[in-house]
Order: structure tokens, then sequence, then C-alpha cells
């Protein structure tokens, strides 16, 4: 039997340099080169011949090259054309601004041309994909089929690879070895893998290849989900934590301090989580909802609920100026039920640090809220018994570790504003059980979202100074703390003094992340009391920043930000009983830019933002790979294929509670897979051997 895991060197054309390339592209053996799956494909079964090509089509074209040569226009475009034909008749190939195009051919060169195809004087076809054939013997990888394009380095050409791909299929595929038990193929309609290799590549017809497509998907999504379903049970078998006492004083009390009933969305939540406090199993949610929708008071109950039953409670929060308003807030709302609390945050001078990490270490603490400062080295807990995460997306799965690290097994409760589609969830998030929000408080009155170019941007202002007027306040966000040479940005700093001039009765004041931790702190503290009527600020405002009056909030550069961001930043507004403004100024100046702006002004809703922001920027760029840790995907997308995630999901959750360590011996190479895929301690199936 053939041996996938030999050197791709033996397959015949690479060489020890090609070798080289090969591994650069991450490619060391044969099976590497097996899932190597094409990028797409170009079907060149049906070829044309010249005299069969059509205006506005996308056509394949065999043909020789007859002359060449390059010319300037008028405008200082060049452009390189290709006089092509084959014996039913003549037509041009022509490149935009590709000058080094004409070191490529020569005449009598055999090529295969796809692209699309205008009428000028002649035809021509634009900027077509070209293939040059230099070999005529055997042409049948190339050309007269369905043919692979792959994903390649400059220094690697189609036609090379093409080649190398076609020997291995032909000689190696045998040795491809099928992990599915047949009834998983069965019941999901899935192909054998043999043919489905040979089909990713070489496919006999589109619909074969989209169903060998299908099978390579399943297949890598079946190791996801049971890697993920693996983890899961860990945690849910094997681990102990500490089972919370619901019954008490403490939460009845902290529950008539609340100057609003919880929303239906709410109640429904704070059941889940104290269901899961309850159990002696930790807990490890993820708790989704929109901007405002009221997360952090089901958090502090959660907290309660755990300092009640004579545990602590840890929050940690991404920016300094969120551990200081939480830290306000709580303070002020539970100061008759004597709970202590203590902040941690950036700049402490060290002995006041000190002095709090001794609280937290001794127990005098109960509650803790703080930054990262919180998992630092040397930060420890006297018996830590719920932590919380909030703006999850703005840390890492391993600070989500460290801070669980801080206690044997506290339950785990993580929120995010930037909500995804459920499946996709469960997937990227994987370990996490989820509870979504998904009503915002009553009374909140709506958010118009505006757009003006950049020249019209004293309207935006106008806007701000009305609202100022009857009693409001507003932010104008930057890009940038400072204007530079390198770029025309508006900088937060001079747009105050500008903006000063632009208000000369308003307070204008300023905040930026390079200010000291008491300067934020004394600004976020002005503004919350009035004493400032706009804050001109960067994106530290972005997340959790809760300021009720403030009805206005402009972006400027607004084409700079993410979506998300627009989003997060839009969230500080709409917060109380007024109309509120949101108000994006910009010059986009790509699709991207366009279409991130266009999606702000047609939606509120932060799950559909999410999905657009998905779309936008696909999954990869979306989710970053600190946040979920998960093996990166070589063949499928959870976007795109979000319906074969689901079958097997169903499937993964299905073999793993049937068989949790995969002994059983049809199950055999799926745990070989799934120990090759992830690493050992990730997945905790090193202690069984
Ligand atoms: P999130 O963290 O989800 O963005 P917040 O927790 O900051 O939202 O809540 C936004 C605002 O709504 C806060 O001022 C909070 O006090 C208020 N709030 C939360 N729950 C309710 C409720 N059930 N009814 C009325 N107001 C609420
Ligand atoms: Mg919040």
């Amino acid at each position: 039997m053939k041996d996938l895991s030999i050197s791709a060197r033996y397959v015949k054309g690479v060489g020890p340099s090609k070798l080289g390339l090969l591994n650069r592209l991450g490619i060391e053996t044969v099976g590497d080169l097996l899932y190597c799956v094409p990028r797409r494909h170009e079907d060149r079964s049906r070829i044309c011949r010249v005299s069969e090509v059509r205006p506005g089509n996308l056509e394949t074209i065999k043909v020789k090259v007859l002359a060449f040569g390059d010319r300037t226009t008028k405008r200082g475009m060049n452009i390189f054309q290709l006089a092509v034909g084959d014996s039913t008749g003549v037509m041009h190939a022509t490149w935009f601004n590709q000058p080094y195009m004409k070191d490529k051919f020569k005449v009598g060169h055999e090529l295969v041309l796809h692209g699309k195809v205008e009428k000028h004087i002649y035809l021509q076809i634009n900027n077509p994909e070209y293939e040059i054939l230099e070999d005529t013997k055997d042409d049948s990888a190339h050309i007269g089929r369905i043919v692979p394009i792959y994903p390649l380095t400059e220094d690697i050409t189609q036609r090379w690879f093409r080649n190398v791909m076609k020997f291995t299929v032909d000689n190696y595929v045998d040795a491809a070895q099928d992990m599915l038990p047949y009834d998983i193929k069965r019941r999901n309609d899935l192909m054998p893998l043999k043919q489905a290799l040979r089909n990713a590549h070489f496919p006999v017809s589109e619909v074969v290849l989209k169903k060998a497509m299908r099978r390579l998907i399943f297949d890598e999504f079946l190791l996801l989900q049971a890697g993920i379903a693996l983890k899961r049970a860990t945690i849910k078998i094997d681990l102990t934590g500490y089972s919370h006492n619901l019954k008490g004083d403490l939460v009845e009390r902290f529950k008539k301090l609340l100057p609003f009933e919880f929303t239906n969305s709410q109640k429904k939540v704070i059941k889940e989580i104290q269901e899961d406090m309850q159990s002696l199993k930790p807990m490890n949610r993820l708790l989704q909802g929109d901007v405002g929708s009221g997360k952090t008071i089901v958090a502090l109950y959660a907290l309660i609920l755990a300092i009640q039953g004579g545990y602590q409670g840890a929050l940690m929060v991404p920016t300094e100026i969120l551990a200081d308003q939480h830290y306000k807030n709580v303070t002020n709302l539970l100061k008759e039920l004597n709970i202590k609390i203590a902040l941690l945050s950036g700049d402490l001078k060290p002995k006041e640090r000190d002095r709090r990490k001794h609280m937290i270490e001794v127990g005098e603490a109960d509650l803790v809220i703080g930054t990262h400062a919180l998992i630092q080295q040397g930060m420890r807990f006297k018996k830590l018994g719920l932590a919380v995460i909030d703006e999850q997306h703005k840390f890492g799965v391993a600070q989500r570790a460290l801070l669980k690290s801080k206690s044997q097994n506290p339950d785990v409760l993580v929120m995010t504003a930037t909500p995804i589609p459920r499946t996709l969830a469960m997937t990227v998030y994987g370990d996490l059980d989820i509870s979504v929000i998904d009503e915002l408080p009553p009374g909140r009155k709506e958010i118009k979202t505006l757009y003006f170019q950049e020249k019209n941007r004293e309207k935006a202002y106008k806007i701000a100074g009305e609202q100022v007027a009857l009693g409001r306040q507003a932010y104008v966000v930057y890009p940038v703390i400072e204007e530079s040479q390198r770029s025309d940005l508006r900088g937060a700093v001079k747009m105050r003094d500008e903006l000063s001039e632009f208000f000369p009765d308003l307070k204008v004041g300023l905040l930026h992340g390079r200010m000291k931790s008491k300067e934020k702190e004394k600004i976020m503290l002005d503004f919350k009391e009035k004493r400032i009527d706009i804050l001109v600020s960067t994106i530290v405002i972005e997340v959790g920043v809760d300021i009720p009056n403030s009805s206005t909030m402009i972006v400027e550069h607004a084409e700079r930000f993410g979506l998300s961001q627009l989003h997060q930043l839009r969230g500080r507004i709409g917060r109380g009983s007024h109309i509120s403004y949101c108000i994006l100024v910009s010059d986009p100046k790509n699709d991207e830019a366009k279409s991130r702006i266009k999606a702000m002004l047609k939606t509120q809703d932060g799950f559909k933002i999410a999905e657009e922001d998905l779309e936008i920027r696909g999954p990869g760029e979306f989710f970053g790979t600190r946040q979920h840790g998960l093996p990166e995907l070589k063949i499928g997308n959870i976007v795109r294929d979000r319906g074969i995630m689901e079958l097997a999901r169903a499937e993964a959750t299905e073999l793993i509670k049937k068989d949790r360590f995969l002994r059983r011996p049809e199950n055999r190479l799926i745990r070989e897979n799934l120990k090759k895929k992830f690493s050992m301690e990730k997945l905790e199936l090193a202690a069984t051997g």
C-alpha cells in the first residue's frame, strides 16, 4: 500500500528546488498535495473557435500567437495586445497597464485564453487568464475538460502544478483512507473519499465536482465538530466546579434596588445562568446581546449570586474607561448591600495596587472589577466563584483561560455585543453554551442614522448644536489622535480646537487613549455630570460607555472604521428616552467602505450588522485567529457552507455521545485524524491513551 505521508519529492516533476517552493505553500507530503484543493475551476470542456466567440460572453479559446505589441494612450495608459487566431479567424487579446506581459509570449505560442469578450474594431478578450501550451503531446490535464485553478504563488505556474497534481491523483489517490463509517455516508448522501478527491481536482462534470467538494468539506467540518463535542464533553462530565446557592437575602435586596423591571429576554437568560451556577459543573456560557440590551445588569445579578454564597466575583472589561464606569455605577447601585468592591486597572501607584491585590487575595474584596490587570501574574483570589468577561471580542481565548485559572474551575460568563447567528456561534464558540438577549429595554427612542459627505460636515455639527440646545450632549469621534503629514485625516486634538471655535458658547472636551488614567477618568466624569457638552474622542469610547443623556454621535472619516466598530459607536447613543442621531461623515473611496456605510444606514439590528460584516470581511478577518483558537479550515467556509456544518455538527455530537473516546474500530480513523488536527492539550484526548 502506498503511503500518503511520504515526501512530495517522490512525485514526478518535483525536484529539490521545486520542493522548496511547495514547502512554502505548506506542502510537505503527497497527502498535503492531495488535499490542496483548487481555488476554483475553469470549464475548458467547451473550447470555442474564434468564429464562434460572442461579445459579452465569458469564453475559452485555444489559439496561436500571430503578432504582438504595446502602445501608450494619450492619457498614459499602457495597452498590450496579442493578435491571436485559429483556423476560423483572428482576434485580439488585450491587457491594460501590464507592460511586462510582452515578455511572456512568442509568436507561434499555442495558448488557452479565458476571459470576457468585447467587440471593438476586432473582437477582443480583455485581461484574460492565459496558459501557454508548451507540451502539445499531453494536454489532457489542461484543456478539453473542467480544469483546476490552484491557489499558488508567483514562482509556480498553474500548468506545472496541474501536472504534478495529475500525477499525484493518478498514482496516490488509492492510498487515501476513508475515515467515515458507512452509516454517516449513507445518511448524509456523501460520495466515497477516493472519488471525491479525484473529482475535486479533475472533475468529470460540474455536478460531480459539487458533490466532491461537499464530501471533502463534510470531512473537515466533522473533525472540527468532533473536536468541539469532545471538549464540551470533557467540561461537562469530568470537571467539578462550584454549586452556587440560589436562595438568599442578598439577591432579593439587590432586585429591590433596581429602578426597572427585567425584560423577558433578560429573565430568560438569568434563568439559564442560574441553572448553570447551581449545578456542580462549571458554567461556560456566552451571553450575546446587541449594544444597549442590558447585559451588564444580568452579569451583576450573577455576580451577586456568587457573592451571596460566600464566593468572590470578578468582572473583566477591555478598557480603563469602562472599568472605571462600571466601578462607579456598581458602587453607587450597591451601596446599601455592604459588598466590598475593588477596582483594579491600569496605572495605580504600586503601593495602592499591592494593597488592593492583598484585599483580593485574602478575600476582603467580594467583587473585583478591572482590566487585563486582573489576569496578570501574581494576581490571586481567595475564592473566585464566577468570572465575567465583558465585550469578550476584545479579548482572546488565552485570556479567558487565564482568568479561569485564577481558581478551581470557576463559573465563567462571557458577554459580547457582536452577536452572530446561532449555528455559527455554536461552532466558533464551540465549547460555550449560548444565551441570547434579543430585545431592548422598553422606552428606547429611535436612532436616526444619517450620512454626510465631507463637504457637508458642518451640517452634522449643526445637528449636534441643536441637540445640545435641547439639553443633550454629543460625541464627535476621529480615527486618529493627531494629524500627520502622511495622511489627510483629521485628528481629535486639533479638531477639539476647531470645534471649540465653531461652538464658542459650548464646552468641548477631549478624550483619547494616550491620556493618563486619571485624566480620562476626570473627563468622563465631567461629561457624565454635564460639565462638557461635546466630547471629541477617538475610538476609546467604542465599547460599553453608558451616558444616556448623549444623543448625537458624529463619526468623522467613517470609512476608516470597521462595521462592528461603527455599530458599537452608534450604541453609545439612543440609551435615553430622546431621539438620537448617528451621523457618518465620509467620502468613501472603495466599495468595501461604501458597503459598510450602506449597511449602517440600512439596519440597526446588531445580528444583521454582524452578518453583513462577516460577508464583507470574510470569516478569517471577522473572527481573527486569536478569538477562537480553532484549527484553520482549508476547504470549507463556515459562512458559505453553513448547511454542511449543521449536518457535520449533528453527526459529531451523536458520534461522541455514543463513543466518547472513539474506541470503536469503525471510528479509529476519525480518532487518528482528530489527534493530528488538534493539539493534545486542547483536546484532552491524551488522558485516554
Ligand atoms: P449592554 O452592556 O448590553 O450594551 P447596558 O448593560 O449598558 O447594555 O444597558 C444599557 C442601559 O439600559 C443601561 O443604562 C441600563 O441601566 C439600562 N437597562 C438595562 N436593563 C434594563 C431594563 N430591563 N429596563 C430598563 N433599562 C434597562
Ligand atoms: Mg455592556
